[in-house]
């Protein structure tokens, strides 16, 4: 019998939230598992809740499923109670749609959307009954494969994964599928992994890092270098140019319990280039790769009617910059066939190409608040960071949405930026009271909440050079902020804890030798690190200390331009020159306007693919109502974005 169901029921009544392991969605496909077909299970390593949702997965499942070569079932993190009861009645791992043993299909591929998860995905991989160290797997074990935005720094964990696939998954999960299969038909024998990998090796975007040697100097890392001349000395992303072919996914899921995203997603575009120096997903998914705006409005009247879901979330970085998004919403919000009945959300806004008086049109169904994310306190930290949003349109933009019926706007803000002062940081309170003192002139009682994360940098972006902050430097600049807003009661002031920055930090610019780290946080039962009641940094630095590494030369260490960095043989495509002269530009408050509106500055983004942006309107007015943005001269459109709210905030 291939189905463990009847050994996972009786646990069900002992957990809570049994639904997470059911499967049964709508929106799932039962595979016809057969011989010929290589065996996917992709899992994501967090509760169901966080990883349902996730579209780069279920474009994946649908693509795969698609083929006559694949089949694709899923599975997500088993929350404690159920490790616990899985442990002890030696249940494995298992598929959601066949509950079928983890360790029987032929790849288990995880998604990496965060660092924090990393501990997740050796347990997964432990549950499965696979050895977390890629080097003792035997033949007849799964390949462990990772893709995601956190595999633009592989290294923490190569000693677990045998392959990470950089950039877009959707060509290049068909290539690893067919040889996969072909390895699924010789029979997996002795050797033919070790055969399997190199191949795998010559796939474009896949990176085998078994087949890399890497040496230090100390603690200094020299270099990372195929042994073999056909494995590639830098693996370049994969990148999709066109969005259009790929309208997935065409049959969303709908959960059988609440989910994180509880409504239809339909990504109208891929790419940023508005160009936040802190933003890693903004660097590493240029170029923009618009969805045909027809498209777009054909996904979004087949997925309610077909989920039922009277929401709509139009997703990509900056969903205001879609060519034509105010016409779009417009023919959502209008088509008879929405009734009236469906709301909108654009995930991220410009407040100038999107009026609030537009959000208020959106939101005419179910209004919440409204999120601004100005970033930096100050307009030249703004400009450090590339944010380059002006006080007087955060107010007009929060005076709009207080005259206009809302009660509550929220306000994210970074904290342990690069060269933040004391002024920097206070601003971030003297933003957020002007926002309430603006509000009382329209309702009673105002509501902001300034929302503070301490800054990670990231692999891959200009501030990856850049030195974090500790927890006594992030601590201290929070209680300046608790301080210069406790008494002001139209604000609430929630902050991200420090401690979870740092462990961010260890794993996101950490080199190979952090697997060991990362390794004896599980063993020491660290799971589920991005959940507040499971998290302890202390964990982490003993960790640390036992493998001899030190916190400050990972975390709390500014890089000089010559270091080789632990990611340097992963190409984003952005030139390294271009990420250097950000870096300097940042530290003198020095912005670089959005490549869209001007001319091309060369980022190394765009060479090789033969695209270019798709970009519908031309360079906006000044003060220009018509969906267009406000020129700051030298032609900078002003963007304030709308993000859906945070969870694992701590608050006073
Ligand atoms: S290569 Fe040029 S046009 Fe393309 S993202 Fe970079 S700066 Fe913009």
């Amino acid at each position: 019998m291939t189905s463990l169901w009847p050994r996972i029921e009786p646990l069900l009544a002992r957990v809570h939230k049994p639904a997470r392991y059911i499967g049964c969605e709508d929106g799932a496909s039962v595979p016809a598992h057969g011989p010929g077909r290589a065996a996917w299970l992709l899992v994501y390593p967090d509760s169901y809740e966080v990883g349902l949702p996730n579209q780069g997965l279920q474009i994946l499942y649908e693509l795969l499923n698609e083929r006559g070569d694949a089949v694709a079932e899923r599975s997500y993190a088993p929350w404690t109670d159920m490790e616990a009861e899985m442990r002890r009645a030696g249940v494995p791992l298992f598929s959601l749609e066949t509950h079928r043993r983890a360790g029987s299909f032929d790849v288990l591929a995880f998604n990496l959307s965060a660092e924090l998860v990393y501990t997740n995905l050796l347990n997964c991989i432990d549950l499965a009954g696979v050895d977390v160290h890629a080097d003792r797997r035997r033949p007849e074990d799964p390949l462990v494969v990772a893709g995601g935005h956190c595999t633009f720094n592989p290294e923490p964990l190569a000693d677990f994964v045998d392959a990470f696939v950089i950039g877009d998954g959707e060509e290049v999960v068909g290539e690893i599928t067919e040889v996969v299969a072909a390895w699924k038909r010789s029979g997996r024998t002795e050797g033919s992994r070790r055969r399997v990998l190199r191949e795998l090796a010559t796939v474009a975007g896949v990176y085998v890092p078994s087949l890399y040697d890497v040496s230090y100097d100390g603690p200094r890392l020299v270099a990372v270098t195929p042994r073999y001349p056909d494995v590639p000395a830098v693996v370049e992303k994969r990148t999709i140019a066109d969005l259009g072919a790929w309208p997935y996914p065409r049959r969303q899921l709908v959960p059988l319990t609440e989910v994180v995203h509880d409504r239809l997603n339909v990504e109208i575009f891929r790419g940023c280039t508005r160009g936040c120096r802190f933003c890693q997903a903004g660097m590493i998914t240029r170029p923009v790769r618009e969805r045909p705006a027809s498209q777009v409005r054909e996904m979004v009247r087949s997925g309610l009617d077909r989920t039922g879901y009277d929401e709509v979330s139009l997703t990509s970085l900056s969903s205001a910059d879609f060519s034509g998004i105010d016409e779009v919403v417009s023919g959502i919000i209008n088509d008879p066939a929405c009734s009236g009945q469906v709301s909108v959300s654009l995930p991220s806004l410009r407040v100038d190409a999107f009026t609030v008086g537009v959000a208020a049109e959106i939101q005419k169904v179910r209004r919440t608040g409204l999120t601004f994310a100005p970033e930096g306190g100050t307009w030249r930290m703004r400009q450090v960071i590339n944010k380059l949003i002006r006080e007087e349109d955060l107010y007009g933009a929060v005076e709009a949405a207080f005259s206009q019926g809302w009660h509550r706007v929220k306000l994210y803000f970074l904290t342990g930026l690069p060269t933040e002062t004391e002024e920097d940081t206070l601003g971030i309170a003297e933003l957020a009271r002007n926002c309430a003192a603006v509000g009382r002139r329209h309702v009673r009682a105002p509501s902001v909440t300034a929302s503070v994360g301490g800054f990670v940098p990231k692999p891959q972006t200009p501030f990856q050079w850049f030195r974090q902050d500790t927890v006594e430097e992030l601590r201290a600049k929070v209680r300046l902020l608790r301080d210069a807003t406790r008494r002001d009661p139209g604000v609430q002031l929630r902050w991200h804890d420090p401690r979870a920055s740092v462990a961010e930090g260890i794993a996101s610019r950490g080199d190979r030798r952090v697997g060991a780290v990362i390794e004896e946080v599980w063993r020491r039962g660290g799971t589920f690190q991005e959940w507040s009641e499971h998290f302890d940094l202390s964990r982490w630095t003993s960790a640390m200390d036992a493998h001899g590494l030190s916190l400050d030369w990972y975390v709390h260490r500014e890089r000089p331009q010559d270091e080789v960095l632990p990611w340097d043989h992963v190409s984003a495509g952005l030139h390294r020159d271009f990420l250097w002269q950000e870096w300097r530009d940042a530290l003198a408050a020095a912005g670089t306007p959005d490549c869209r509106w001007t001319p091309c500055y060369d980022c190394g983004a765009c060479t090789g693919y033969g695209i270019e942006h798709v970009v519908g309107s031309p360079l906006p007015p000044a003060g220009g109502s018509q969906g267009t943005g406000q020129d700051l001269g030298g032609g900078m459109s002003v963007p304030v974005e709308l993000r859906p709210s945070a969870v694992g905030a701590a608050s006073r």
